[in-house]
């Protein structure tokens, strides 16, 4: 797999700008690790290369660096090499790393003990916790929602099982705007972001066949997803695996952006606090979405809105990417604490992400602090008076 990125790994000229920035270290792994470069996309590219070269095998030493990478993808926002076609950056580091993690599987090496505990928990019961399958739509009971429609909501296991009030959010925001949305329930499954990340290509690839199938079979043509994880892997890595899908698929912040500039709903009931945005790395640099979210905080009644210096796409990470957060928790913490640092730095009162992932990173890290994180859905519903 690595050998299908060799140019882009050839074509990496250490040129360094991947590695610090002007607020410091652009990798957050780096940050925390000392500093090395092999940590960080200079670094892992000169290891890409003697693999593909032959010069170098995964000893167990160096599959753990492969898997501390984040996939946040704040190096390519950097990177000093830009493709000549697009004037994009050229080298996209989290498709490297990923790349390498399926080689590893491949070889029989990986992935990491507690992350083949997640696959065995996703194959049993379709979800990386290992919670029931019968769980996941607990939190949809008496909602009443239809198994098919022209629009489906893509809950996502965080939503699901960990945090059921950013799904009612974000499905009474919906109907509240007049958009009626059905609900697969238990064929829902994984969206196989814990696979696409830990180098099992073959599982992701069957959770992918199940939900698209699943999502035919529904009629959908438009999904809406409050997890910017099962975003990102709907509308971009499914295509990319088994081509063009027959719906669309969307983010709830760009829906309920559309519908407060439509005056569908109104964020009238007052919440005086100051707020400040997490860009998801899923939503902001990997899908590109900066504003929706922003547009919605920013019409919430009584709150007052402030960014932290690294916003858009120079956002630090919530530490919790590319199942680092199971496979090294410490180092994940040590991340979303930065986050919960520079959040309180802007004096904000409240720190809002859109993605259950970075939300449950951040309330671990902001326990100790006087932090409230809050998903924009919760936020909104809030803003909009409905009761959760
Ligand atoms: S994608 Fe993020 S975590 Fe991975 S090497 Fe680049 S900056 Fe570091
Ligand atoms: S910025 Fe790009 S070209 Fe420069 S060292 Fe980093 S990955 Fe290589």
């Amino acid at each position: 797999m690595l050998e299908k990125y060799r140019v882009a790994v050839e074509s990496c000229g250490r040129c360094g700008k991947c590695i610090v920035g002007e607020a410091g270290y652009i990798c957050p792994v780096q940050q925390h690790t000392g500093g090395f470069d092999h940590y960080v996309a200079r670094g892992r590219n000169q290891i890409a290369r003697a693999i593909l070269d032959g010069k170098l095998e995964y000893t167990p030493e160096l599959i753990d660096v492969v898997y501390t990478c984040l996939g946040c993808k704040s190096c390519y926002e950097q990177c000093g090499l830009l493709d000549h076609h697009t004037g994009q950056p050229a080298i996209d580091e989290t498709k490297i790393t990923r790349a390498m993690r399926v080689d590893i599987v491949r070889e029989g090496k990986g992935p990491l003990p507690a992350l083949k505990a997640v696959d065995s928990n996703v194959q049993k019961s379709h979800n990386p916790f290992g919670e029931p399958v019968e769980k996941r739509s607990a939190w949809a009971a008496g909602l009443d929602l239809p198994k098919t429609g022209d629009t489906v909501y893509f809950a996502g296991c965080y939503a699901s099982y960990r945090n059921p009030k950013i799904a009612k959010a974000t499905v009474a925001i919906l109907k509240k705007g007049g958009i009626d949305v059905a609900y697969l329930g238990e064929d829902e499954w994984c969206c196989g972001v814990p696979e696409l990340w830990d180098g099992n290509a073959s599982l992701a690839e069957e959770l992918i066949q199940h939900n698209v199938n699943a999502l035919k079979v529904a009629g959908v043509k438009r999904v809406i997803t409050s997890c910017a994880g099962c975003f990102h892997s709907l509308k971009t890595d499914y295509p990319e695996i088994i081509g063009k899908l027959p719906f669309e698929v969307v983010h709830s912040s760009e829906v309920i952006a559309d519908l407060i500039e439509n005056g569908k709903i109104n964020l009238d009931t007052e919440i005086v606090k100051t707020l400040t945005y997490h860009d998801p790395c899923h939503l902001g640099r990997h899908e590109n979405i900066y504003e929706p979210p922003r547009n919605a905080l920013k019409a919430i009644k009584g709150a007052k809105f402030v960014e932290m210096p690294r916003n858009r796409g120079n956002a630090w990470c919530c530490g919790g990417g590319a199942v680092v957060a199971v496979a090294f928790p410490d180092l994940s913490k040590d991340i979303a604490y930065d986050r919960i640092q520079e959040a309180k730095g802007t004096a904000a009162e409240a720190l809002v992400s859109a993605c259950p992932l970075c939300e449950n990173s951040l309330t671990q890290a902001a326990r100790k602090d006087k932090m409230e994180v809050y998903d924009l859905s919760v936020i909104v519903a809030e803003a909009m008076g409905i009761q959760i």
